[in-house]
């Protein structure tokens, strides 16, 4: 099962949770804590995603357990950004191991991740792919169920919507047609992270004036709280000193454990 994390906020650095805490996302893809049964290790690819200087996401996505990469150290140690998503994957069977099946998946507003599987793919969710523009289709990353529910979600951002309405009607969506689901989502703009519990876990910290929210807490010391299973998370930077966030249930989960 994928680990993620995002986070919104002032100025931070990916460096500290993707590679230096004690329980970073780099020790989440050989030694996660919490599994559920969701496979062992993730080890198929791994992707950093933050919003640049200029305002838009730059993305760095490779197909091999993040602790091969001979020059991500390097390349994030620079960075600061107030708004970044990063993830470590364990391919569902059956998906390819690929750079472009990994997250983030995302444009030049958005930063997306799907942590868990859409049960009966890709039959049970046809209906889904026909509201997705046959272009987009052709575009999509690759043939896996996250690629298909970020290009839905692309295409309802593309419209003056909520993120957090949008994020909710997919995940309702998706878990009616494909019950048991587990539909762990994480989206992130400029301003405002939404992040949702579906059969897995999630942790939020907030103990400064960043929101940090993560599959597994990156570290013991600092307060992280659990969020819900069947809860949505909504958070919003208003300022360089202010980021809140919000808790609401959406559904009950009927997850079986597997990936
Ligand atoms: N189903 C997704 C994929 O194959 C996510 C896998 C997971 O969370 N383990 O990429």
């Amino acid at each position: 099962m994928c680990r993620h994390l995002a986070y919104l906020g002032p100025a931070g650095a990916p460096a500290d949770v993707v590679l230096r805490a004690p329980h970073s996302l780099a020790v989440q893809s050989y030694a996660p804590k919490d599994t559920r049964g969701g496979g062992t290790v993730n080890v198929d690819g791994f992707g950093v995603g933050w919003f640049a200087d200029d305002g838009y996401p730059t993305r760095y996505r490779r197909a091999c357990p993040v602790w091969t990469d001979p020059g991500l150290d390097r390349l994030l140690r620079p960075v600061r950004s107030t708004a970044f998503l990063a993830a470590v994957r364990s391919a569902t069977a059956g998906m390819p191991v690929s750079e472009s099946a990994c997250a983030p998946f995302g444009d030049d507003d958005w930063l997306f991740s799907h942590n868990g599987v859409v049960f009966g793919w890709p039959e049970s969710v046809v209906g889904l792919a026909e509201d997705v523009p046959t272009v987009d289709l052709l575009r999509l990353d690759a043939p896996t169920d996250s690629a298909l529910l970020w290009a839905w979600l692309r295409n309802a951002l593309r419209e003056d919507v909520d993120p957090a309405d949008v994020v909710r009607e997919l995940v309702v969506r998706v878990a009616a047609t494909a019950p048991g689901s587990r539909l762990n989502l994480l989206l992130v703009g400029r301003d405002v992270l939404v992040a949702t519990a579906w059969s897995h876990s999630l942790w939020v910290r907030s103990d400064g004036p960043g929101v940090l929210v993560a599959s597994e807490p990156c570290d013991e010391e600092s307060q992280w709280r659990p969020v819900p299973d069947g809860g949505l998370l909504v958070a919003h930077r208003a300022d360089d000193t202010t980021t809140t966030y919000e808790m609401e249930k959406i559904g009950q989960p009927e997850g079986d454990g597997r990936t």
